[in-house]
């Protein structure tokens, strides 16, 4: 896919993230942007938007916040802890976006990813919480990042907004049906397949105890997101359960 990367401010261009987003085989447009001007940070990623015609605009920071201050389009947007409160005047975020952001940022505020999805109206499942600092540079941070590029530019709707979307029943023109976001384990104790939807509100490392359905015997169950950006789910045997 095509990633259209913009970057915070002072940050190098060729950074720890675009640079993950090259490893994994995108390509990667990332234009230097005015660190002083902000008008004319934004005019530069609108000149490159126009160009490119990105699958996915990826903004970290003082990029996030440029990221909102672009006409878009459709296309989605993967925001990196936006600092949208101190740079231009966007106040809203669309519908096929995600937010990353960590709440031990010291940099820029939690609360305001939550307040920008307020705004919007938008699902708290919108934003994922993930990493340890504003950097979100470590291998899980990363591992979203790709994970979130991915799903957005699947042309998948995000299973949260099924609800909020009331698409009359027509004859569909691709003929492609809506799929939730949904991943799958073998019970250890019978062998059937467990279907399960994914809370992304629960990290990228998740571990939790549930009954087979099947065989109700209790399994738990661990949800990982690997470095390529894919869920990897298994199930084994809780401990005990006799
Ligand atoms: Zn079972």
């Amino acid at each position: 896919m095509k990633v259209l990367f913009l970057h915070g401010w002072h940050s190098v261009v060729g950074g720890v993230k675009p640079t993950c987003l090259l490893d994994h085989g995108h390509d990667v447009i990332n234009p230097a942007l005015d660190d002083d001007n902000f008008d004319l940070a934004v005019s530069r990623a609108q000149t490159e938007y126009n160009q490119q015609r990105p699958d996915v605009i990826v903004g970290s920071s003082r990029g996030g916040a440029v990221a909102l201050n672009i006409s878009s389009k459709d296309t989605p947007l993967v925001l990196l802890c936006p600092a949208w409160k101190n740079w231009g005047t966007a106040t809203t975020l669309k519908a096929n976006s995600l937010l990353l952001h960590s709440r031990l940022d010291k940099v820029i505020p939690f609360e305001d990813s939550e307040e920008l999805l307020a705004n919007s109206g938008l699902p708290p499942e919108t934003l994922v919480e993930v990493g340890y600092d504003h950097r979100l540079a470590d291998e899980e941070s990363l591992s979203v990042m790709l994970w979130a590029c991915k799903l957005l530019v699947s042309g998948e709707k995000l299973p949260w907004l099924d609800d909020e979307q009331q698409t009359p029943v027509t004859s569909s023109d691709d003929g492609k049906s809506v799929s939730q976001e949904e991943v799958s384990y073998i019970c250890d104790a019978c062998g059937e397949e467990i279907v399960i939807p994914l809370d992304l509100t629960e990290g990228s490392n998740q571990t939790y105890v549930e009954d087979c359905p099947v065989c109700c015997r209790a399994n738990t169950i661990h949800v990982h997101f690997d470095v390529e950006g894919n869920v990897q789910v298994w199930a084994e045997p809780e401990q005990d359960y006799d």
